[in-house]
């Protein structure tokens, strides 16, 4: 064993310095009582390193080394005492002879260690114990109160990490009953929805040319405004469970910009509201990014800079590409965002009071940040009440 060997050695160098043959046997005897407290201390070691090891195995085994390492090992006792449970060594027995030390954790003492000769001994440092066995019980001690502390840490860490378990796992319960849930509403609002649609439709070819034709058309667009209100719900609660997939792949942002532009332009003109388009890049530089997805969130950013709008005014739609990433910026000139409310603007639910009129869910917004943020993108926006509003976000040539 390592710490015999350190003995040995020691002993063998210090006995050769010494002169008398008395006091050699005298520094051989004491060298062999100092192995005797290393094995302790090496022992107490190896019960701390036992991986799973409980608190109570742990401080027997401890009790159970002490008497080997005192002088008189066969007369030798020892007690922990750590509030309502105590450790004994085999055949334990109180004496007048007892040495004894605080076991402290967290700055509170919480025990004690003692250790007793059950018989009289000749008289040393401390009764008839050694100086050393003073250092020992105390160093033992010591090493107690820090046990104690590591295992009640590692116990609270246990208890946390179960707790956190238990709490996880019903997050994920409740989670799965909102998808469902979720699942279900939006079927349930679609099924009917979808087929409104369609007889609007078939009303539209029905009534072409009368008065209700029309009607029909207004029928068809409340319908697919709701229809498109749903699927952004539904997309946004997807996002926030980390449902929503990208398809990304290089895709030409030039081109899509221009075919928005254009879808929107009819809204532009019904809102009296010129749209502007600058490109000025050179070249046909492509981003990494779901087509779909992106058309999505720029139709969202376009329509609502032309609802809120100035009549007479205009909007400005910029690429401004940089080394990694292209920023687009919809700019409008209309009456802009108070200052409290652009920190809630990208929030899910999010109405601010005027726009309440204008039917919206406040939803646009929280799904244009989540599907720029999946893309590793970012979004923001900058307002002055009375001038207007400009939103950025911007789109990564490449994958992450
Ligand atoms: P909604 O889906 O209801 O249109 P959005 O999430 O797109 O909601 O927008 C949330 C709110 O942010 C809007 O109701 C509006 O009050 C405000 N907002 C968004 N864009 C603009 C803008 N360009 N100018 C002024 N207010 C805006």
């Amino acid at each position: 064993m390592v710490d015999e060997k350190v003995g040995v050695t020691l002993a063998g160098r210090q006995a050769s310095q010494s002169s008398t043959p008395e006091a050699r046997l005298r520094l051989a005897h004491d060298l062999v009582e100092r192995v005797k407290e290393l094995n302790c201390l090496y022992g107490i070691s190896r019960l701390v390193e036992q991986e799973g090891i409980s608190l109570n195995i742990l401080l027997q085994g401890v009790v159970n080394l002490i008497p080997a390492a005192w002088q008189y090992p066969e007369v030798t006792a020892a007690r922990i005492r750590l509030r309502n449970r105590q450790f004994l060594t085999a055949s334990f027995q109180e004496s007048p002879w007892k040495q004894q030390e605080t076991i402290v954790v967290d700055g509170r003492k919480v025990g004690t260690l003692e250790v007793f000769y059950l018989i009289d001994k000749p008289f040393e440092y401390e009764g008839p114990f050694l100086k050393e066995e003073r250092d020992l019980i105390h160093g033992i001690a010591e090493r107690l109160g820090h046990i104690i502390e590591s295992k009640r840490a590692g116990a609270a860490l246990h208890r946390l990490y179960g707790r956190e378990r238990k709490l996880r796992k019903s997050l994920q319960l409740e989670m799965q009953n909102r998808v469902d849930f979720t699942r279900q509403l939006v079927h349930e609002l679609k099924t009917p929805l979808t087929s409104l649609m369609a007889t609007s439709q078939l009303l539209s070819e029905e009534t072409k040319g009368t008065r209700l034709e029309k009607i029909a058309g207004y029928v068809w667009d409340s319908a697919s405004s709701l229809n498109a209100r749903i699927d952004e719900l539904h997309d946004v609660i997807r996002g926030e469970i980390g449902n929503l997939k990208l398809e990304r792949r290089p895709m030409r942002l030039d081109i899509l910009l221009s075919s928005v532009v254009e879808e929107t332009r009819a809204f532009a003109k019904q809102r009296d509201v010129s749209i502007q388009l600058e490109l000025p890049w050179e070249g046909q530089r492509e981003v990494f990014a779901d087509v779909d997805r992106v058309r999505q969130v720029l139709l969202n950013l376009i329509n609502n800079a032309l609802k809120y709008a100035a009549a007479g005014k205009r909007v400005v739609i910029t690429a401004i590409p940089s080394d990694s990433a292209v920023t687009v910026e919809v700019r409008d000139f209309g009456h802009g965002i108070p200052e409290r409310e652009m920190r809630r603007l990208f929030k899910p639910g999010y109405l601010v009071s005027r726009a309440k009129s204008t039917g919206g869910l406040g939803i646009g917004l929280t799904l244009c940040k989540l599907i720029v943020e999946l893309h590793g993108g970012e979004i923001r926006a900058e307002s002055n009440v009375g001038k207007g509003s400009s939103f950025f976000f911007t789109l990564p040539y490449q994958a992450d």
